[in-house]
């Protein structure tokens, strides 16, 4: 079965496959695809997609527009009251916003080599940022409540269709950049599309929260955020996953300044965290022999919090990562998952529909008890690494050759000296 979001690739493969198969196989025939697109976007609609397709000059005009900052202090600050009148400034600077950030994205998309830009899953990404352009280009000037409101439904719906765009960019590269040895293009691509993605994420999820009013919450800001909490929550997810991939989890250990409580935002962290925790524990439990399931070493989570910034160290006793790969380990698409040493689900197998093999790797933390995959796309570490420096923080991969690795995450505090000229960046394109 084709998955929806697939389908609003046809009109554009059409032409194509007409030249090579290739790209066609593991989807099911054009007419099922055509059926399966006609019940979720309506002719219309669909038509809009194409047309915006080549509508070049709308798409670039937004494009070389500035994008305009709002920042972590001055939401903190300003944001307080969550009367009607700044909800409704918040959604104008959102319409102002949404489609500068989203035609710049739309550009790199066009400047990827042929070979990639035609994988029919990264073309369909983006043809879901161009139908994304579209509505919130075109959507009329919100001047009352209602307005709002009705642009506030479509931006949940877009946070909705986009859910699963970093599984797809995954699979799609993994599919085709052999093609491309040039890492560094790739790299900059996805850096630079992922984090955008978070940027325009945390802003509309910052909209909507408002909205909510939620105690303790300024927007997606969480003023009073213990870490501890946030910590634990990604350790339950992780140990979810694993104990279900491979029936033994090891003990998650934290400790240090596990009282600390600050203003952060949790969204980052509930990717990140994650991904690192599954990784120590695929590590862990792989270099350890069934019989060893007793005495499977614990991972030791560590948290400091300074006037500047918060770090959070994990380590694992996996037997770390060999000296010829540790630079590898870092570049997107690099993994070990297909090696023979696990069981992981093939790539991108025809039959199985995106949404439910991978869709739980993207908002990480998720609330469906047997959770994504542990591994198998080597997404986790360079996407971590990308979000942490786009919150103006670090993340660093220490292996033990032998023993076990530390990865280091490194964040700025959002009023510490300086963060907000970094920190910045999370509210930039
Ligand atoms: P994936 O988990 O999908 O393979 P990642 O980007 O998370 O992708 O990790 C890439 C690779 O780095 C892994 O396949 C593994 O070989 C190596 N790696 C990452 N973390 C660890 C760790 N804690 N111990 C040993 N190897 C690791
Ligand atoms: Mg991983």
């Amino acid at each position: 079965v084709v998955g929806p979001r697939q389908s609003i690739n046809l009109l554009h493969l059409r032409p194509f496959t007409l030249h090579s198969n290739r790209y066609h196989r593991g989807h099911s025939t054009n007419r099922v695809e055509y059926r399966a697109a006609a019940t979720i976007t309506s002719e219309r609609e669909r038509a809009r997609t194409v047309a915006a397709y080549y509508n070049q000059p709308a798409v670039e005009a937004a494009a070389k527009k500035k994008s305009v900052r709002l920042t972590p202090s001055a939401i903190l600050y300003h944001g307080r009251s969550e009367d009607e009148a700044t909800i409704l400034r918040s959604a104008q600077y959102l319409q102002k916003e949404m489609p500068v950030r989203v035609a710049k994205r739309i550009m790199a998309f066009r400047d990827l080599p042929f070979i990639v830009g035609c994988n029919p899953i990264i073309l369909g990404v983006h043809e879901l940022y161009l139908r994304a352009f579209n509505i919130l280009n075109n959507f009329p000037a919100i001047n009352t409540k209602e307005d709002e409101v009705s642009y506030s439904r479509k931006l949940s719906e877009l946070l909705e269709d986009h859910q699963d765009v970093v599984t797809q960019l995954a699979s799609g590269f993994r599919e085709c950049r052999r093609h491309i040895h040039n890492e560094e293009l790739v790299a900059r691509f996805l850096d630079k599309t992922l984090t955008s993605r978070l940027g325009i994420r945390m802003l509309v999820q910052h909209h909507l929260s408002l909205r909510e009013n939620k105690p303790n919450y300024v927007g997606i800001i969480n003023v009073g955020m213990k870490l501890k909490e946030v910590i634990e929550r990604s350790c339950q997810f992780v140990s979810r996953v694993a104990s279900h991939k491979y029936g033994r989890v090891p003990l998650l250990k934290l400790s240090g300044h596990v009282n600390a409580a600050f203003p952060y935002i949790e969204l980052p962290l509930d990717y990140i965290l994650p991904e690192i925790l599954k990784n120590a524990v695929r590590a862990t439990v792989e270099s350890h022999s069934e019989i060893e399931v007793m005495h499977l070493p614990p991972i030791h989570i560590t948290i400091a919090s300074n006037e500047i910034d918060f770090i959070i160290r994990i380590s694992d006793r996996g037997g770390g990562i060999p000296h010829h790969l540790t630079k590898r380990a870092l570049e997107y698409n690099f993994t070990t998952a297909n090696d023979g040493a696990t069981s992981s689900p093939p790539a991108f197998s025809g039959t199985s529909s995106p949404e439910g093999v991978f869709s739980n790797m993207i908002e990480a933390v998720n609330p469906n008890p047997v959770g994504g995959p542990m591994h198998g796309f080597g997404f986790g570490l360079p996407t971590s690494r990308a979000y942490a420096e786009y919150m103006g923080g670090s993340l660093e991969v220490q292996a033990m050759q032998g023993i076990g690795t530390d990865v280091y995450l490194r964040l700025k505090h959002i009023n510490s000296p300086g963060a907000e000229k970094e920190i910045t960046r999370c509210y930039s394109s």
